[in-house]
């Protein structure tokens, strides 16, 4: 079963501050929408009426009555998740609240190009909602993070490394003949940032490192995805300073990407005669001590860490959190904080934390399912 949020206007508010866990009773709602308690109570009767609602036992006492326990009623619905990466796909089933259901993790080659590759996705969520998800509770969103560029404004990847086939195809399109429904396409690290704003309360603006087998930054500006015209936080074809000069995948001498993504430290390595297969393989020679990739991340770090002073005085963020497969490396994240903090501004760097992105290998599905709740909440859906 597919529907749309059947909600108007303040009711998606009011819906909203719920599934976030920022409302429990109807005085909650009212003093965090600003709304008089008769239009609260109004607008939940009708939220509760079309199941999206529910209202239960006693919450906790402010004297005087008990107010009853708001919550997102069981039935009120799914959101259908992926992250596609270079090589895998892990996709989900989450309930409004942005909680994971159901999550797994396949092999799929994204060079296999668009349609094969959305089309497993889809048949993915099929079988997932079909085998977890009662017949009687509706799908109302639908969101995939791409490991590249996507223009806001038309949701099509934009001229992405590595991904023959994919420049502009329209992937909203393709999942909306499939799903009636508010589709979300967005840039994996975005996806990221969006999710690991959760796991930083009270941060409001922070910086995301994924860097995996490419490098990619995700923005979080006043508590908000900032996506720019689509570019924000494209790091990865920063130009470096080099004594060598190496030619990046998008056509340009001495990108950061070239020098410092997985893809290129196994490349790097394999030209040493390491082999090399995927962007872990690294992260497994660094703990077991082997000195050329324990170096090579080293460099790495180090050279993201010199952007990153640019960026961080400019930006002048609270957190810089990194994630990606290879931020596992333990090298890399100290050397990118001891670039940062050498050549930082001591405002800059005097509140600044940098550490180990937080909310885990989901963070990309939970800010899908946070963006997509905001987009199935919104007036134009
Ligand atoms: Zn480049």
């Amino acid at each position: 079963m597919k529907q749309r949020l059947p909600v108007q206007g303040a009711q998606g508010d009011l819906l909203r501050l719920v599934a976030t866990g920022r409302a429990a009773s109807r005085a909650d709602l009212s003093r965090l929408s600003g709304l008089a308690a008769s239009s609260v109570s109004l607008r939940v009767e009708e939220l509760i009426e079309a199941g999206l609602l529910a209202e239960e036992g006693s919450g906790a006492s402010r004297g005087g009555r008990r107010p009853r326990r708001l919550s997102l009623a069981p039935t009120a619905g799914v959101l259908a998740v992926a992250d596609l990466g270079a090589h895998h796909i892990r996709l989900g089933l989450l309930d409004l609240s942005g909680a994971p259901l159901v999550v797994e993790e396949r092999p799929c080659e994204i060079t296999d190009g668009p349609e094969a590759t959305l089309d497993l996705m889809a048949e993915a969520f099929d079988r997932l909602l079909e085998e977890h998800v009662p017949a009687t509770v509706p799908l109302r969103g639908v969101g995939t993070g791409i490991p590249g560029p996507v223009d806001p404004a038309t949701l099509r990847v934009v001229t992405p490394s590595r991904m023959p086939g994919w420049n502009e195809f329209p992937v909203a399109e393709h999942l909306r003949a499939r799903y009636d429904l508010p589709i979300l396409v967005e840039n994996d690290a975005n996806l990221m940032a969006a999710g690991e704003a959760r796991s930083w309360p009270g941060r409001e603006n922070l910086m995301v490192l994924k860097v995996g087998t490419g490098i990619g930054c995700g923005v979080i500006v006043n508590g908000r995805l900032h996506r720019g015209r689509g570019a924000a936080g494209d790091i990865s074809h920063v130009r470096v300073l080099s004594d060598s000069s190496v030619i990046c995948a998008c056509g340009h001498h001495d990108c950061l990407e070239a020098y410092a993504s997985g893809a290129a430290l196994a490349t790097a390595l394999t030209d040493a005669g390491i082999i090399v297969a995927h962007t872990s393989d690294i992260v497994g020679l660094v703990n077991d001590a082997v000195p050329e990739a324990t170096s090579m991340v080293r460099t790495a770090g180090r050279r993201i860490g010199e952007v990153l002073t640019v960026l961080v005085n400019f930006f002048n963020p609270d957190v810089v959190a990194v994630g990606g497969s290879l931020s596992a490396a333990e090298p890399l994240i100290t050397s990118i904080r001891a670039a940062v903090y050498e050549r930082c501004l001591p405002l800059a760097t005097r509140d600044l934390e940098i550490a180990p992105a937080r909310a885990g290998r989901d963070a990309a599905l939970l800010g899908a399912g946070s963006l997509l709740l905001d987009a199935a909440l919104s007036p134009s859906g």
